[in-house]
């Protein structure tokens, strides 16, 4: 006894991270935002996008706002 037990290792990542970084392409010297920010909870948060009956809706997260795609 007294012999310290080594501690497991415990796993560095909590939790998935969102990976947002996903969302952006470059183009050039631009970078090309491929999702819509949520207009209610501001940029940082994205829109998710699904397809319903051939239109394309985008819902938040966040606050559960959706609305379809304007063409
Ligand atoms: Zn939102």
């Amino acid at each position: 006894m007294g012999k310290k037990k080594e501690r497991k290792a415990k796993s560095k990542t909590k939790h998935k991270s969102t990976q947002k970084y996903k969302y952006y392409t470059v183009e050039g010297e631009n970078l090309k935002r491929n999702k819509n920010f949520c207009p209610k909870c501001g940029p940082g948060v994205f829109l998710g996008a699904r397809k319903i009956n051939d239109k394309i809706v985008y819902y938040c997260g966040n606050c559960f706002l959706s609305q379809e795609k304007k063409e």
